[in-house]
């Protein structure tokens, strides 16, 4: 019966993990949730939890033991200024995680794998226009991605192709394109911009101090697609018989600066952008979604103010409680 088919999340403790878990366990599934540390911000909803360190081959034999089927989401990652920086600690580990996590898988016959990619695949020359044209999923070759991260997504890709035409193993890939939500790291340097701005404005809404700064000109453009409607989409897929790579993303590009002022709407407050030096990544990135829309027979229906909406108020909550209570705190965390 498929609500007792027992499922293998990694990277569980993370942001799309944890509320795949959720979403997994309403649907009836049985849930195993594996990374290397609890979810920050809410107990898991897995039946089980294990710590393990998915580089080591031993782990992720006990990791995929009795299970059908392995969203594999597990990685080291973060936002641009993360992954700008550490090429070859992120070449290194997500390499051994995903060869490990899928041989593994193999050895121990699970039916179904999903591998969570990344737009970050496409080539860097495709990207270097604000007003660029939607990836299609062909675009990815001849390949030239932008940063070690985005070459690791597209070994580990092929990996999965030749997996499932010599072995079988019915694997399927997901391409996504910028996930936002509640819950997801939102400071310390792996947030990514939509967390990154909410918390600038949640910042500015506390300190009165309405001058936020914006990595380059702002106008560098991307689309934002909101966690319930990519574990929708992530389920769609594994469900469905397609096993080549899709985008999972919105399709309405919008500037970072655009961006910044939808979030200043949600907050009710007026913005002071202060455009420093940092890193952008590509110049503009939208995914082009038409396959999905085919093969799916649906796409993300979330808006990006919705989304945006939740996310603020859930990571306005998240600043008031910890540099809300004096001005001592504040100033200790250099924002006074
Ligand atoms: P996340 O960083 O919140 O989650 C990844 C999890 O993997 C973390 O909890 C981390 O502890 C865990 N992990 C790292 N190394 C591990 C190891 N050696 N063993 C076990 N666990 C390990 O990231 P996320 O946003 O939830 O992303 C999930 C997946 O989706 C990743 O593969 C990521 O590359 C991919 N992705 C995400 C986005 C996005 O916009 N969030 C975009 C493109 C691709």
């Amino acid at each position: 019966m498929e609500s007792k088919t027992k499922v293998l999340v990694t990277g569980a403790g993370g942001f799309i993990g944890s509320h795949l878990c959720t979403y997994l366990k309403e649907k009836g599934y049985w849930v195993r949730g594996v990374d290397l540390k609890y979810p920050e911000f809410a107990e898991s909803d897995a039946d089980e939890f294990e710590i393990l360190d998915l580089r080591r081959w031993d782990a992720c034999l006990q990791a995929t033991r009795g299970v059908e089927e392995v969203y594999a989401l597990a990685a080291d990652m973060g936002g641009m200024g993360f992954i700008s920086a550490h090429h070859a600690q992120i070449l290194y580990n997500n390499s051994l995680i995903n060869l490990h996590t899928l041989e593994a898988a193999r050895v121990n016959n699970v039916k179904r794998y999903l591998y969570t990619s990344s737009a970050c695949i496409y080539p860097e020359h495709l990207q270097e226009e604000t007003n660029v044209k939607p990836l299609k999923e062909e675009d990815a070759y001849p390949a030239y991605p932008q940063d070690a991260y985005g070459w690791e997504k597209l070994v580990s890709e092929r990996l999965c192709m030749h997996y499932r035409e010599d072995y079988g193993i019915e694997t399927r890939t997901v391409r996504f394109h910028n996930i936002f939500g509640e819950k997801g790291t939102w400071e310390g340097g792996r947030e990514k911009a939509p967390a990154a701005m909410c918390r600038k404005v949640a910042m500015a809404k506390l300190t009165g101090d309405h001058e936020i700064e914006i990595w380059g000109d702002g106008e560098q453009t991307r689309s934002f697609c909101y966690i319930d409607d990519c574990v929708e989409g992530l389920f769609r897929l594994m469900r469905s018989d397609f096993h080549e790579p899709l985008n999972l993303g919105q399709d309405r590009m919008v500037t970072i600066n655009q961006l910044a002022d939808i979030v200043a709407e949600i907050a009710g407050i007026s913005l002071e952008k202060k455009h420093i030096d940092g890193p952008q990544g590509v110049r503009g990135r939208n995914s082009d979604n038409d396959k999905l829309r085919e093969v799916l027979g649906w796409e993300p229906e979330i808006s990006l103010e919705d989304g945006l909406s939740t996310t603020y108020k859930w990571i306005e909550s998240e600043v008031q409680k910890q540099y809300g209570k004096s001005e001592q705190s504040l100033s200790n965390a250099g924002m006074g």
